[in-house]
């Protein structure tokens, strides 16, 4: 069989894998070593090698389930499950394009609020001062998460410590952070 004809049997979501995450998702033969490794694995509602076999099958049903599945939204993209897979399958890489696809999709697990959260605010810094303005971030995810009150009291530590600065540090070629933004929303049509 042609590797053409490989790419045509998998399902529309493996397609996607293969070609934005570089994931075939039937190389996979559930050795389970991903999942033994991973340190997050039991915060998930399916392991690592449980996601890789819900998408072996291209059954709609349980690549929708991976779709609205937590299990996405607590990979730390740590790598350790890549470094243990003796088929050198890139989870992490698997797990980005899932969330990306989950947003659009508008299939974000309920649980996974705060994260999303967290990310946004993460990006913003990044997309508006080019570092990580610790403050900046600290705000604007207590606005999304209405979290207002939480951890303020660690506020006035760090501070003491140095770890928070009052004002923001830009970096002088903020365009180079505009344009790096726009072609991964380019890529990732989002
Ligand atoms: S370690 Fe690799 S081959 Fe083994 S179950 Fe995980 S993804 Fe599949
Ligand atoms: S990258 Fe994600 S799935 Fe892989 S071991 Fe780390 S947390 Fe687990």
């Amino acid at each position: 069989m042609s590797s053409d004809s490989h790419v045509s049997s998998l399902s529309k979501l493996s397609s996607e894998l293969l070609e934005h995450a570089d994931v075939k998702v039937t190389r996979c033969y559930q050795c389970g070593k991903c999942s033994a490794g991973c340190p997050l694995a039991e915060e998930m509602d399916y392991s690592p090698s449980l996601v890789m076999r819900m998408l072996q099958t291209g059954n709609p049903e349980l690549e929708e389930k991976v779709l609205r599945s937590f299990s996405i939204w607590v990979c730390l993209t740590c790598e350790m499950c890549f470094a243990r897979c003796p088929m050198s399958i890139d989870i992490p890489e698997m797990m980005d394009y899932l969330r990306e696809k989950s947003i659009t999709e508008k299939k974000t697990n309920p649980k996974a609020k705060e994260i999303i959260a967290f990310h946004k605010s993460f990006l913003d810094s990044i997309r508006y001062t080019g570092r990580l303005y610790e403050i900046g971030l600290f705000a604007d995810y207590k606005m999304r998460t209405l979290k207002i009150l939480d951890d303020l009291s660690l506020a006035p530590k760090m501070m003491k410590r140095g770890k928070l600065n009052i004002f923001p540090e830009m970096i002088h070629d903020r365009s180079g952070i505009a344009g790096i933004f726009k072609k991964t929303a380019k890529k990732n049509k989002i």
